[in-house]
C-alpha cells in the first residue's frame, strides 16, 4: 500500500491506517525503521511512542554517568558507524540515534507521547485494531495496520523494581531508584548506600564517590565485571591509516564479535580459568589486601549473567581510594539512620539509592487479543524469538544479552523485511505461525534457560514469556553465531506459518 492510501477499505475514516506500526522509538524502533525503508520501500509506517522524545533506555535513566556496558562498534547499528570511544555516555548515544533519525527523516513518522494500550487482530478485516492514548491531552486515538511490529523493549519506563524491605517507611532520609533518578536530588556531602552491584551500581558509584561523603555499595551477593581502557587500539590504528569510518566500524565489530565468542565459548568450556581472568584484574586495582573472594567472587559461572564492563576501573579506582566500601550482606531492614544487615551492621546514609532492577513488561503492557480472545503470551510458543504461535502479523524485537542487543535487531528487522516481502510475492494478507499437529505434544520450555541467563526481573516474571519448543522454529536462538547465518536463509513456507491469500470476488475483481 503506498504513503497515500492511508485509510483502509476496512477501517472507519477517523481510523488512520499504515501497513506497517510500530510501538517504540528506541534503539530497536529507529532500526526497524531504516531496515523496513531500505528494504520494503513502498510500505506506510508509524511510530508510536510513549515518551516525549526517542531513546527509550537512554531518555529514561538520568543517574549521574549513565553509559552503556558493551561497545558500541557492536550496540551501534550494522548501518551507522560508531566514532567514539567504545563505551559510551547516555547523551552520546542518544546523539547517534538523532543522527540515524535525521539521516532516515524518521522524524516526521514518529508520534510522540503515544501509548498504545489495546491491540485487537480482526480476521473478517485482516488487520489490526489499535488504540492508543495521547498521553498530553488523555485523549484516545486510533489506528489500523497490516502489520504490527513490537519495539517495546522489555522493560517497564515508568518505574524500577524496589524489593518490599522491610521498615521501608521508618527510614528518615531519602529513597531514590535509579530508573526515575530526581534531576534535583542534592548528594553532594552525603553518606549514600547504594544496594545492588549490576551494571547500574557500578556505573553510578564511582560517578558519586568524588562528591558525596562516603559511598556504599551493598550487594546479597557478587556479580563479575570486566574491566580495562575505554578505547580500542585497533580503530585507532585503521583511523591512524585514514581508513574510512564504514570500513572501520565493519572490522572493529568483527573483530570485537570474534573476541567475545571466545570469551563466552571459553566461559562454558573453562569457566574456573574465564573467572580467574576477571578477578585477576580487578586484583590490579584493588590490592592484594581486599578480600576479592568475599566481594567480587560470584557462586555462578560468567556468562550466566550479562558482564558489565567498567571502563578505565573507575569503579574499582574508587574502592581503592577509600571514597567506596563494598559490603556483602544481606538486608534485614530500613531503619531510620539507614540498613541494618543481617550480620547485625547499621550502615547510616543520608541517602539510599536502590539500584534492584527493572520490572519485566510482555509486550509493553498492551491488552492484546485475537477475534475477541485475549492474548496471554505467557500460553504461546515462539516463533524464532520473533513471532507468537496463533498471534497473525505481528513480530516483537528482542535483542541480545551475551552479545549486544542491537545485533539482533538488524538480523531481525531483515526477517521481517523478508517476511513482508514475501507476503506481498504470495498475495497474502495474514502470516500466523501455527504450530502442526504433529508438533502440539513438544515439551514446552521457558523462554531462556534460568542455567543460560538469569537475572531477577526475568526469574521474577519468566512465566509471563512465551514458551518456546523443544525444536526449530520454535525456538528462540539467543545466540548471534548461530543466529546470523541460520536467520537470513529461514525457509519462510516449511508450513509453520499459515498464510491466509486475499479471496478476489467477481464484484471486486
Ligand atoms: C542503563 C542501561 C544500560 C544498558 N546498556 C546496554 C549495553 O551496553 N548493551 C546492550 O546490549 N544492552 C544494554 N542495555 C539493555 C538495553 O535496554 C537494550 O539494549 C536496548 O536499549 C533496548 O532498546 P529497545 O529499543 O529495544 O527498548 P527500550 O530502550 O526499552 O525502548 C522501548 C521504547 O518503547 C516505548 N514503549 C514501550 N511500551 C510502549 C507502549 N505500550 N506504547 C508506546 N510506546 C511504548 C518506550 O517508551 C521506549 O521508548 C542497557 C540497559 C540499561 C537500563
Amino acid at each position: 500500500m503506498s504513503e497515500t492510501n492511508r485509510l483502509s477499505a476496512n477501517a472507519s475514516p477517523a481510523v488512520e491506517h499504515f501497513d506497517v506500526l510500530i510501538v517504540g522509538a528506541g534503539i530497536s524502533g529507529i532500526g526497524a525503521v531504516h531496515h523496513l525503508r531500505e528494504q520494503c520501500p513502498g510500505k506506510s509506517f508509524a511510530i508510536l511512542e510513549t515518551k516525549e522524545s526517542f531513546g527509550g533506555t537512554w531518555r529514561t535513566h538520568t543517574y549521574p554517568g549513565v553509559r552503556s556496558d558493551s561497545d558500541l562498534y557492536t550496540f551501534g547499528y550494522r548501518f551507522k558507524p560508531w566514532t567514539g570511544a567504545p563505551v559510551a555516555q547516555a547523551d552520546t548515544i542518544l546523539d547517534y540515534m538523532a543522527d540515524a533519525i535525521e539521516d532516515d527523516q524518521t522524524d516526521e513518522h514518529i508520534r510522540y507521547q503515544h501509548q498504545v494500550l489495546k491491540a485487537s487482530w480482526s480476521s473478517e478485516d485482516q488487520l489490526w485494531h489499535v488504540e492508543a492514548t495521547k498521553t498530553d491531552t488523555d485523549e484516545t486515538v486510533r489506528f489500523s495496520c497490516n502489520f504490527l511490529w513490537m519495539c517495546q523493549g522489555y522493560y517497564r519506563h515508568s518505574e524500577g523494581y524496589t524489593p518490599d524491605f522491610k521498615g521501608l517507611e521508618d527510614f528518615k532520609g531519602k529513597i531514590v531508584h535509579p530508573q526515575t533518578w530526581p534531576a534535583d536530588l542534592d548528594y553532594k556531602g552525603k553518606r549514600v548506600v547504594v544496594i545492588g552491584s549490576g551494571a547500574t551500581a557500578a556505573t553510578l558509584i564511582p560517578n558519586l564517590a568524588d562528591d558525596c561523603s562516603h559511598v556504599t555499595m551493598l550487594q546479597r551477593s557478587p556479580t563479575y565485571f570486566w574491566t580495562g581502557e575505554n578505547r580500542n587500539e585497533l580503530a585507532d590504528s585503521l583511523r591512524e591509516l585514514e581508513v574510512p569510518e564504514e570500513w572501520v566500524h565493519e572490522i572493529v565489530r568483527r573483530s570485537l564479535l570474534k573476541e567475545q565468542r571466545e570469551i563466552q565459548e571459553m566461559s562454558a568450556s573453562h569457566p574456573e580459568m574465564v573467572k580467574e581472568g576477571l578477578l585477576s584484574v580487578i586484583r590490579e586495582h584493588v590490592g592484594d589486601d581486599f578480600d576479592i573472594d568475599t566481594h567480587f567472587t560470584p557462586s555462578y559461572r560468567p556468562w550466566q549473567q550479562r558482564i558489565a564492563y567498567v571502563p578505565n576501573g573507575d569503579l574499582f579506582k574508587s574502592i581503592a581510594s577509600g571514597k567506596v566500601t563494598v559490603v556483602t550482606d544481606g538486608i534485614d531492614r530500613l531503619t531510620e539512620k539507614g540498613i541494618l544487615t543481617q550480620s547485625g551492621q547499621e550502615l547510616e546514609a543520608d541517602i539510599i539509592v536502590t539500584a534492584t532492577g527493572f520490572n519485566l513488561s510482555v509486550m509493553g503492557d498492551i491488552k492484546f487479543d485475537v477475534d475477541g480472545e485475549s492474548v496471554d503470551f505467557g500460553n504461546t510458543i515462539t516463533y524464532r524469538g520473533i513471532m507468537n504461535s496463533g498471534v497473525p502479523n505481528m513480530a516483537a524485537m528482542f535483542g541480545y544479552f551475551r552479545t549486544s542487543w542491537t545485533m539482533r535487531v538488524d538480523l531481525v528487522s531483515d526477517f521481517v523485511c523478508r517476511l513482508l516481502n514475501h507476503m506481498d510475492e504470495k498475495d497474502a494478507l495474514s502470516c500466523t505461525p501455527t504450530v502442526a499437529d504433529k508438533d502440539r505434544t513438544m515439551e514446552q520450555r521457558p523462554w531462556i534457560d534460568p542455567e543460560e541467563f538469569n537475572p531477577g526481573y526475568m526469574q521474577r516474571s519468566l512465566h509471563l514469556m512465551p514458551k518456546q519448543g523443544d525444536r526449530e522454529p520454535w525456538i528462540l536462538n539467543a545466540n548471534y553465531f548461530v543466529e546470523k547465518d541460520e536467520l537470513p536463509v529461514a525457509n519462510l513456507d516449511d508450513g509453520s506459518l499459515v498464510f491466509e491469500a486475499r479471496v478476489i470476488t467477481a464484484a471486486a475483481s
